[in-house]
């Protein structure tokens, strides 16, 4: 499970791959995967700083 986010309007959601249309805006968008990998988000799993 990774963790992306809307590039367009900051949608987050989880899931393995990124949806083809975001949810949120309906539009074909660019999804960041800004799933955290350092220990010290391991808490909440997500990098805030993206
Ligand atoms: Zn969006």
């Amino acid at each position: 499970m990774a963790s992306w986010k809307c590039g367009n309007c900051g949608y987050m959601l989880e899931a393995d791959t990124p949806p083809e249309k975001c949810p949120s805006c309906k539009e074909k968008c660019e999804f960041l995967d800004n799933t955290c990998y350092t220990p010290d988000c391991e808490i909440e799993g997500i990098d805030k700083r993206i």
